[in-house]
């Protein structure tokens, strides 16, 4: 009696039972965890891999939340038409610039790309790529000549980030555009700082666009992706076979996690762009604060450019220069203990990095000096936390390396 209620009796209960019948929809995305897709027959699997009928196989060459996510990364970056070839998502943006330069680079080929790109891309092309043969040079991203300067007859790569990190920089876009299109030199753009709310590197003359969705477009920093995506057919199936090949398949709840972020990218952006505002400037009037780099001051030494290629759009990311040394900058994050001090950007909460101990520890303290990049350089991704708290927070924080930086100078008995 009870039992007619049941569905099918189960054979094993290692055997899947089909999802329970509905007519109503989920309103909310799907998780599809699973690694199969089964197919009916033959037949149809054929069809699925030649395209003629929308299916999976197998997660590491596609999944559904990967494809959601992709479609929703197109559209902000504005890819919306219907020919345009999908976006590919990855699991990291590392893994990203890998299947970019590992789908479209063949023996020989010359690589030449920024000299502040992320530290991880810039050991790829200093390190890695030369060690499998490929040849590399770097240029400054703000010097025109300097871009064409390394360009060589070999070149079949630029790569360059929008804004430097961590010194805030922007790039000459428009002639590392003009050069690569004159010299037949696809045009990569990591456009993780920047995001799409700031440059569309497509519509502006690039042929690949990167991201590493683990910062601003994730925002939560719980998850690890990537993005890339080009409107050239022919370069999107060599990139994508190499990620499917090379295996830089994303995690499909990751996905997830970040087609559900992306909900709020836009309102996210603007509110931690207009908290950036307030603190650069904020930073700007504080004795102990050497300098502040910020593209939507006025003192920012690429303004122009910035407004040329951005508009009104600023960033979120706020750099500035501590008076004194390390002890100063000890004082500084331990003044600021409400806000984490941890190497990543674009969380919904601030965080504060120092490259000097972090991301730049590798080089030199003359190297980094070069680079505009002193001991007492701080790099702050400000969040969308309410303004007047965060400004209060920072204030007492450079208060506390003032105070550290006084007592030090005190002349001590006897000395
Ligand atoms: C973080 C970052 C990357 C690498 O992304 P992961 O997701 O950490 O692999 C690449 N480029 C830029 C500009 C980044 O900030």
């Amino acid at each position: 009696m009870a039992d007619a209620a049941l569905p099918q009796p189960l054979s094993s209960i290692v055997r899947r039972t089909p999802v329970p019948p509905t007519v109503s929809q989920p309103v909310a995305t799907p998780l599809w965890p699973s690694v199969v897709y089964r197919a009916t027959d033959a037949d149809e699997l054929d069809r699925i891999y030649e395209g003629e009928l929308p299916g999976y196989s197998y997660a590491r060459e596609g999944h559904p939340n990967a494809d959601v996510l992709a479609a929703k990364i197109d559209l902000l970056e504005g890819r919306r038409k219907p020919s345009a070839p999908a976006g590919i998502v990855s699991g990291s943006g590392m893994a990203a610039v890998s299947a970019v330069v590992l789908g479209l680079l063949r023996a020989g080929d010359h690589v030449a790309a920024g000299n502040q790109l992320y530290g991880r891309s810039l050991r790829l092309v200093t390190a890695d790529l030369p060690r499998m043969g490929f040849a590399t040079s770097l240029f400054d991203p703000t010097d025109a000549a300097s871009v064409e300067a390394a360009l060589t007859p070999a070149t079949r790569m630029i790569l360059v980030e929008v804004v430097s990190n961590p010194t805030l920089r922007v790039a000459d876009m428009e002639a590392i555009a003009a050069l690569g299109a004159e010299r037949g030199v696809p045009v990569v753009v990591d456009n993780t700082f920047t995001t799409p709310r700031m440059y569309q590197p497509l519509a502006q003359g690039a042929d690949v666009v990167i991201h590493s969705v683990t910062k601003l477009l994730g925002g939560h920093a719980d998850l690890t992706l990537g993005y890339t995506a080009t409107d050239d057919p022919d370069l999107a199936a060599a990139i994508r076979t190499a990620a499917v090949t090379w295996g830089f398949a994303p995690s499909p709840f990751d996905c997830w996690l970040a087609e559900r972020g992306l909900h709020t990218f836009e309102v996210r952006f603007d509110r931690a762009e207009a908290n950036a505002v307030a603190v650069a400037d904020a930073l700007a009037g504080l004795d102990g604060v050497r300098a502040v780099l910020y593209p939507g001051r006025a003192d920012h030494p690429d303004r122009a450019r910035a407004e040329k290629l951005f508009g009104r759009r600023t960033g979120n990311m706020v750099s500035f220069v501590l008076d004194g040394g390390r002890p100063e900058v000890n004082a500084f994050l331990r003044g600021a203990a409400a806000i984490p001090f941890a190497p990543t950007l674009g969380d919904v909460a601030t965080t504060i990095s120092h490259p000097a101990s972090s991301s730049h520890r590798a080089l030199t303290a003359e190297a980094r000096e070069a680079l505009g990049m002193p001991e007492g350089f701080i790099r702050l991704s400000v969040g969308i936390e309410d303004p007047d708290l965060l400004i209060d927070e920072i204030t007492a924080a450079v208060a506390a390396a003032r105070i550290r930086s006084r007592s030090s100078a005190e002349p001590c008995s006897g000395s």
